[in-house]
């Protein structure tokens, strides 16, 4: 029989139920001028996946459009909030921080950020003012006057010969490290097994436990000589360590194992 597996500590908690999203009102993705409603729509989605909600588009080619809705999925809202504006200035009139994304380096050097270093920039300033994200059009991106317009630029690292991403990647990327930024200090995927299993994980005690049994099953089926062991257990036991096995998993493996016995002695 397989045990039942131990019952959760009442306050284990899904990490991802009750995690609080980040606050990014105070964060307008600007596009400028776009092209391409799809790209819109894309771009909407990217932003909702990602936290973001204040959508500004600037003498956008299309819009609205249907297209744009389809892209969109889920994230219709975003585009039906969405402001429409004449120039990149009116977009940015209310904003504390302004930073553009673009692919190229331009004639006169700006302050360079990494999608990291821009995501950290925003959010250290998005309690004192508005921040607006600004993205270029499909075809020739920000022009130099519109890049002057912003305090930084934001340049996505890519392939050299080829650094253009699609206008909602370019969107997503960013918005992605934003709300990565805004997340918890995390511990590399270190302590991710830990916290977002849907099981406890087994003990160091449960584990000694199995690799006893198994010894015992493996001695009893012959598999196993311990007068002549060859580091057997010893790769056994590094095979087990490199997964973290959890509680259930260890019930499976130990169940399997008082089968084996059983059958073993029910055929004497
Ligand atoms: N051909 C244009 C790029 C247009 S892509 C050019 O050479 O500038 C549309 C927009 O997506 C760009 O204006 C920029 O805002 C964003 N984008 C695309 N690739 C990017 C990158 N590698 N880094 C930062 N922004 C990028």
């Amino acid at each position: 029989m397989i045990a039942e597996p131990q019952q959760r500590p009442a306050d284990w908690c899904d990490n991802a139920a009750v995690m609080t999203e980040p606050d990014f009102r105070n964060v307008a993705v600007v596009l400028v001028n776009t092209s391409h409603p799809g790209n819109i729509g894309a771009s909407a989605r990217a932003m909702k996946n990602m936290g973001l909600s204040r959508l500004v588009l600037v003498q956008p080619k299309e819009f609205p459009s249907g297209v744009a809705v389809g892209r969109a999925a889920s994230a219709v809202d975003v585009l039906e909030q969405a402001q429409v504006v004449k120039s990149l200035g009116e977009a940015i009139a209310d904003c504390g921080l302004v930073i553009g994304a673009s692919a190229r380096s331009r004639s006169i050097p700006w302050p360079l950020l990494t999608p990291e270093q821009c995501a950290r920039r925003a959010l250290a300033e998005t309690g004192r003012h508005r921040v607006a994200l600004v993205f270029g059009r499909e075809d020739t991106g920000l022009s130099n006057e519109e890049l002057q317009l912003c305090h930084y630029h934001v340049r996505i690292p890519a392939n050299s010969g080829y650094s253009s991403l699609n206008l909602a990647a370019a969107v997503l990327i960013v918005c992605y490290e934003l709300y990565k930024a805004a997340m918890p200090e995390d511990d590399d995927g270190a302590g991710t097994v830990e916290r977002e299993w849907d099981q406890e994980l087994a003990t160091g005690e449960d584990v000694e436990r199995f690799y006893e049994h198994l010894e015992r099953v493996l001695v009893a089926v012959d598999f196993h000589d311990p007068g002549n062991p060859r580091h057997l257990m010893q790769r056994i036991r590094r095979l087990f360590g490199r997964i973290r096995i959890d509680v259930m998993e260890m019930n499976i493996l130990r169940g399997m194992l008082t089968h084996i016995e059983k059958n073993l002695k029910d055929r004497g």
